[in-house]
């Protein structure tokens, strides 16, 4: 018989204090739950007296979405654990510790990060993040580098691979991402305003030709341990520490999917700035920053990832002259065309992001869509042919650059 259950508030207060060495045996602890009630539930248990806190997660059995509800395994609990832990020991800086753990409670105990913010939300604020390409391009390069043939024996990772397969929440992307923008399904979500360019994506064989194609890789190509979700809202920053979050859709994947997430959502964010910005030259300096961010989370994780090619790589074949520059070409165009698609999907699929949809003036969140959806389908479309990473900034600068509403 099974043990789970959601946890109670008074159950979450008692596992915390169990946790042997963090809080003082005789604190006085208070407990919130801080999630949004989607997923899952996060647990903030903290000492009034000293601030200490620890977060402890736990998954429910289904996803409750806009009116609709679907089961999900517990199971994926587990799978984020594991993946915190992996990527933990190979990102000690960037990935909250685990301090215990319950799979038949579907439970992880972890660091409190409660003094970062959650980037999406800095981001709208225009917070400046100077340290993130760098933290970021470091995560991904080692966790995807030694989760994957190049850094790990291949027998080890085909049993890796296993560890971490993720039916329900590889469904959610495979469905949200990649099929239902691009047919007029039921779980499409896009206001009445855009309801033109939306219709656009059903028609569109060539863009639709390119979404099958990277569909494909996401199905079939194990590459590396993703993340799976590596968006604005699942990384926790301050101006000078970034912490990654909530590897629930992780399992074995293309790399370019976790760098085209992120670089996705800086470009969300930049389609939206009209919206947030206050003045022209504010505009142009947030936007300029994006820019430069996303150029420079790729450049980071090419260097670092290059780096452990050659210092670490454990396959001798992978030692081939000219194979590295094709690896890392592949990535970049994957990360381009994955990008686009995460893009499109945030404006008409089901799930949005801030940066968007909370925009107050209509008509400047009508143009961010648009712009959104002209970087996202221009990406997807130059993906398979790209050279450099530079093309990503033409592309938005030219949508920018069309741009009819002023501030
Ligand atoms: P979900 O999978 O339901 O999206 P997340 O892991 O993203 O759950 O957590 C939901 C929210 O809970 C986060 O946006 C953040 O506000 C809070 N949270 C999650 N993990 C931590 C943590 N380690 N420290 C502090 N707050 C956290
Ligand atoms: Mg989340």
């Amino acid at each position: 018989m099974s043990q789970y259950h959601p946890l109670s508030l008074d159950e979450a207060v008692a596992l915390a204090q169990s946790i042997p060495g963090h809080f003082r045996e005789d604190a006085e602890l208070s407990v919130r739950e801080i999630g949004d009630g989607n997923l899952n539930l996060v647990f903030h248990v903290t000492d009034e007296a000293d601030g200490k806190g620890l977060i402890i997660k736990q998954a429910l059995p289904y996803a409750k979405v806009v009116g609709e509800s679907w089961p999900l395994s517990l199971d994926r609990a587990r799978i984020e654990r594991e993946a915190l832990q992996i990527q933990h020991a190979y990102a000690p800086d960037l990935v909250p510790a685990v301090y215990s753990y319950d799979d038949e409670l579907a439970i992880t105990v972890m660091e409190d990060l409660s003094d970062h913010t959650i980037m999406r939300k800095g981001l709208i604020e225009g917070q400046e993040y100077p340290l993130f390409a760098k933290h970021i391009g470091r995560f991904m390069a080692s966790t995807l580098f030694y989760t994957s043939d190049l850094g790990m024996n291949q027998q080890e990772k085909k049993l890796r691979v296993a560890q971490f397969i993720n039916p329900d929440l590889c469904k959610i992307t495979e469905d949200l991402i990649f099929e239902d923008p691009y047919r007029d399904s039921p779980n499409n979500n896009f206001s009445e305003d855009i309801r033109q360019d939306a219709e656009a994506l059903w028609h569109d064989d060539e863009l639709r030709l390119e979404i099958a194609l990277l569909r494909e890789k996401f199905l079939t190509h194990a590459e590396a341990l993703l993340h799976g979700d590596l968006h604005t809202g699942s990384i926790f920053a301050t101006p000078d520490s970034t912490k990654v979050i909530d590897p629930e859709f992780a399992y074995y994947g293309p790399m370019g999917f976790d760098i085209g997430a992120v670089i996705a959502n800086l470009l969300l964010n930049y389609a939206a700035q009209p919206g947030w910005s206050l003045s022209l030259e504010e505009l142009q300096a947030r936007r300029g920053r994006l820019l430069q961010m996303v150029e420079s989370v790729w450049r980071h994780f090419e260097s670092n990832f290059r780096e452990l090619w050659n210092r670490d790589v454990v396959d001798v074949t992978a030692r081939t002259a000219g194979y590295q520059d094709m690896y890392v070409q592949k990535i970049l165009r994957d990360t381009i065309g994955f990008a686009g698609a995460k893009m499109i999907r945030r404006i008409v699929g089901l799930s949005h992001v801030a940066d968007i949809d909370t925009i107050e003036d209509a008509a400047l969140q009508r143009q961010a869509k648009q712009a959104a959806l002209q970087i996202g389908t221009a990406l997807v479309r130059r993906g398979r042919f790209a050279s450099s990473i530079e093309e990503i900034a033409a592309i938005a600068k030219q949508a920018a650059k069309e741009e009819q509403v002023t501030l």
